[in-house]
């Protein structure tokens, strides 16, 4: 779509060309007998507004960008990206520094030449350059080296209190001391501060290109909003990267790849990125917790899963990355972050009972991610490996857990590895820290607990969860709520009236506006705020409490 300017010369003619009419992103050009090399130029039209979309979404503002080389090359049909060889250069705005892992070999000015690489490793090794960009090692006089390079909007949002930057080289300490190896010649965080471009997180082998809003190590509140991104993406050097599926292995970008095994790909990396969080100070014991809770809170309230069990959520990742955030409890999302989080820890709790307490996860990831240290390169893996090098660590019927976990229909959230370790989720009326701080930085109200509704602070209904008293009433997404008991909508004046509602005898009265016309809802509702805590069960011991603790 980004593509233009696209011309291909032989022996300095002009050559003609045609697009696949069964594969659009395959492009056969005509090649006149006595061609021996073929040159091809074209353009990137990189987004001009915000824009999602990972890579192809948002990636440059007048103080930074990041460039991801997938966005700007065209390979010959026939050979795997190992085979072929790159050499590739880039020229930058006077004054501005990059960061990546690709390796340099001249550089003049803003004249960048790398050395040449395979396509593979180019395509793993974007570039993050601006006119304020921060260095910070993580690792220093040790080997491999590790490093943040951070570009930013403004150079304040790169003043971030020393405690940042001491967690973020704990993350490193706990990181490769937990899998007790590494898999890169060295490693680069590219990390993007912005308001201007694509929010996500993107894993390569020797960096990731992360990306969240301009103030989030400044903000006390952003900062614990997205403090697992960076534990995430790195995490996924060993576990996505060295570690692969085999049929998410493929020889070219033009294969397919087959996505049933994500739920180890992503649902083991967030769990092990939330536990580094905490294990390095990016997070409180009390925040991971309360992260926990929310995420597990929202799993119990998820309808979905009556229809669609979480391997499918696996199997259909291409569709459910770009699907629409309506009625997303019903639709169910990539629910093989979250819910394989809680999968793994409660894999992570059998582990460590049926060893009495000898032997954890950390096992699990020291055989299956760990030595011997190389550089990048892949070990793909299937199911049955998975199993077997769980029962290395203890014997257990671990396909049998597996299976289950993947296929049952709920209907609540798996939350047996929070009990196993020691917990119960709870709601009340308090928000947790972490939970204020996602409703300010969304400048929305996340009532999804007590009457399931998702707020904006206008009033418009981003979701409502299928089977709560407002989806029952026949509220949904796209609607605007205008009044509550016949007072216009604030986020005050809804928070007093679900609190009222604990002794109201009236039903909770909402003036909704949808497509142009004006209806009122009761909702005959009277519990109060809700909002999901882990609280202690002491009649065990605090697993979760070891499971955190640093190394
Ligand atoms: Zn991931």
């Amino acid at each position: 779509m980004d593509l233009a300017g696209l011309k291909f010369t032989g022996n300095g003619q002009l050559l003609k060309w045609r697009r696949d009419l069964l594969d659009t992103y395959t492009i056969h050009v005509e090649v006149p007998a006595g061609v021996q090399e073929v040159h091809a130029t074209l353009d990137f039209l990189s987004p001009a507004t915000l824009e999602s979309g990972f890579t192809a979404g948002s990636s440059a503002t007048e103080k930074m960008a990041v460039i991801s080389w997938n966005q700007v090359l065209l390979y010959p049909k026939g050979w795997t990206a190992d085979q072929l060889t790159y050499s590739a250069s880039v020229r930058l705005p006077a004054g501005w520094k990059f960061g990546t892992p690709l390796p340099v070999s001249s550089q003049s000015g803003g004249e960048i030449q790398f050395s040449p690489v395979s396509l593979y490793t180019l395509v793993d090794s974007p570039i993050i350059t601006g006119e304020y960009l921060k260095v910070v090692p993580l690792n220093p006089g040790q080997t491999p080296p590790v490093e943040l390079d951070i570009a930013a909007d403004s150079p304040g949002a790169l003043d971030a209190p020393k405690e940042v930057w001491d967690a973020y080289s704990n993350l490193v300490k706990q990181t490769v001391g937990l899998f007790g190896a590494t898999h890169y010649r060295d490693y680069h965080f590219l990390y993007s501060l912005s308001d201007h471009v694509a929010h996500f997180g993107l894993e390569h082998h020797e960096s990731n290109d992360s990306r969240t809003s301009e103030r989030t190590l400044i903000d006390p509140e952003l900062r614990i909003e997205h403090a697992s991104l960076l534990p995430h993406e790195y995490v996924h050097s060993w576990n996505g990267k060295y570690r692969r599926p085999a049929d998410l292995t493929t020889s070219d970008y033009q294969q397919p790849m087959q996505d049933d095994l994500l739920w180890v790909y992503e649902g083991l990396t967030e769990y092990l990125g939330e536990i580094l969080s905490a294990r390095s100070g990016l997070w409180t014991p009390d925040q991971f917790r309360d992260e926990l809770a929310r995420v597990a809170a929202q799993l119990d309230h998820r309808p979905g899963r009556t229809w669609r069990n979480l391997q499918d959520t696996a199997d259909a990742a291409s569709l459910l990355y770009y699907s629409p955030k309506e009625w997303d409890s019903w639709r169910r999302d990539v629910d093989y972050y979250d819910e394989d989080e809680l999968n793994w820890l409660w894999a992570d709790s059998i582990i460590r009972a049926q060893s009495g307490g000898k032997k954890s996860l950390d096992d699990f990831c020291r055989i299956f991610h760990g030595p011997p240290s190389t550089p990048p390169m892949v070990k793909t893996y299937n199911f049955d490996d998975v199993v077997n090098t769980l029962n290395q660590v203890v014997p257990y019927d671990w396909r049998g857990f597996w299976t289950e976990r993947l296929t049952n229909h709920g209907p609540g959230a798996p939350l047996g590895g929070i009990e196993a370790t020691g917990w119960k989720l709870v709601y009340d009326g308090s928000r947790s820290e972490m939970m204020r701080a996602w409703e300010d930085s969304h400048r929305a109200i996340n009532a999804a607990f007590s009457v399931g509704l998702f707020l904006k602070e206008d009033g418009e209904i981003e979701d409502t969860i299928e089977g709560m008293d407002a989806a029952r009433a026949g509220i949904g997404p796209g609607m605007k709520v205008v009044a509550v008991n016949g007072r216009r909508f604030t986020f005050d004046v809804f928070r007093d009236a679900l609190k009222a509602s604990t002794t109201s005898k009236q039903p909770m009265q909402l003036l909704v506006e949808n497509t142009d016309y004006f209806r009122t809802f009761n909702l005959d509702y009277h519990g109060g705020e809700k909002y999901p805590h882990l609280v202690r069960d002491e009649s065990k011991t605090d697993m979760l409490g070891d499971i955190i603790r640093a190394h």
